[in-house]
């Protein structure tokens, strides 16, 4: 069993490039290829799905294995969902979709991004599969190599990332918030988005040259699913006003995560005039990236031909552990944009999809 091959999506022309005359170099021709073509390049490269500018944000959830993965969560595994891609790529976009405006005016329904359509569809899960979920999330972000809980109340701390056998890498205290279960869930799915987004309003952005409201930080929302069979019994018991005490359900429960990640942009210090505290940052960010790359390239390499996967190398890999390496499911989102400034940063994220295509897991 492998990961699902990563999918690509390629953003439109934003209208800042469309209006200072950008050329568009990528386009998908089909049959889930993408062209690349400028001054000096000239490449197609073949993914299991492209989305191009026209498509929605539906048929990426359901073109891109997103909905098989929520059901294997479900079913007890680890299940991992990141887009990557350089600042401005369509990150963020597609898993949460545009920013809302203001509190009054949230994005339309149908742009919601792969999050929320991911709740709704555990939703679902939960009402066809006569099982009873129980629903827990946990939100962190990476930010400098500190990794800080976004959920707990007041200035972040930064928490310790440990190991232990049993466990693997772990973040020591990290809060967990519990959606109860049942009928409240889908209130409680609402309310995980609220705590979503105020956590998000926490999240670290600063004015930067390239792209003002890009993310400085990685962002890790993992929702822990553990799902019990209910007995048809115990189920109507709940439904009228129990006469006795139902019967425990005798099935045994699973336990499976759904974990976002947002990974901050990827760029050049040079490119993008940071300086002083932002090149501080950059270089941390960058240094995550790749460190990420590294160990995806080496997971890559046949089984016997793997060298150690240096995991320890960043908070990112060692959080990322379990679901890269093998016993979890990954489905990698490589985000480009068209433009033609924009085209060494596109090719290197083609070539980093081509190669996490080759990664094989054991879930
Ligand atoms: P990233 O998270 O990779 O830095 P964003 O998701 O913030 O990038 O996207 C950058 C800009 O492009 C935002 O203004 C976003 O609304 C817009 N954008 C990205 N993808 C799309 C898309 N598929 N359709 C329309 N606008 C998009
Ligand atoms: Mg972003």
């Amino acid at each position: 069993r492998s990961h699902p091959h990563p999918p690509t999506r390629v953003r439109p022309l934003t209208c800042t490039e469309a209006r200072r005359g950008d050329r568009r170099v990528v386009h998908s021709l089909g049959g889930g290829t993408v062209h690349v073509s400028a001054a000096r390049h000239d490449a197609t490269f073949g993914f299991s799905a492209v989305f191009d500018a026209g498509a929605s944000q539906e048929a990426v959830f359901e073109g891109s294995g997103m909905r098989q993965l929520v059901e294997q969560a479900v079913d007890g595994f680890s299940c991992t969902v990141f887009a990557f891609g350089q600042t401005g790529s369509g990150k963020t976009y597609t898993l949460m979709g545009p920013l809302a405006q203001s509190e009054d005016q949230p994005a339309a329904p149908a742009l919601l991004g792969l999050m929320q359509r991911s709740f709704t569809c555990l939703l679902e899960q939960s009402r066809s599969r006569s099982s009873d979920l129980a629903l827990s999330a946990s939100y962190l972000e990476i930010y400098n190599e500190q990794v800080r809980d976004l959920l707990s109340p007041g200035p972040p701390c930064a928490l310790p990332l440990r190991w232990s056998k049993t466990h693997g890498f772990y973040v020591e205290n990290q809060l967990s918030v519990d959606f109860e279960s049942l009928e409240a869930i889908a209130d409680l799915l609402l309310q995980a988005l609220d705590l979503l987004l105020a956590g998000s309003q926490r999240r670290r952005t600063s004015a930067h040259a390239l792209n003002k409201h890009s993310s400085r930080s990685h962002a890790l929302l993992t929702i822990h699913i553990r799902s019990r069979a209910v007995s048809a019994r115990a189920r109507r018991a709940r439904t009228s006003p129990p006469m006795r005490i139902p019967q425990p359900s005798t099935c045994p429960s699973k336990q499976g995560t759904l974990c976002f990640v947002d990974l901050a942009g990827s760029e050049r210090v040079k490119e993008t005039g940071s300086s002083g505290e932002l090149s501080v940052e950059a270089n941390n960010i960058n240094r995550s990236l790749l460190a990420l790359g590294h160990c995806i390239s080496l997971l890559a390499k046949p089984q016997g031909k793997r060298a150690h996967i240096p995991y320890r190398d960043s908070k990112l890999t060692r959080l990322l552990a379990r679901s890269l390496g093998g016993s979890g499911i990954t489905l990698m989102v490589a985000c480009i944009s068209p433009s033609s400034r924009c085209l060494s940063e596109t090719l290197s994220t083609l070539h980093y999809a081509s190669r996490a295509r080759r990664v094989t897991a054991r879930p």
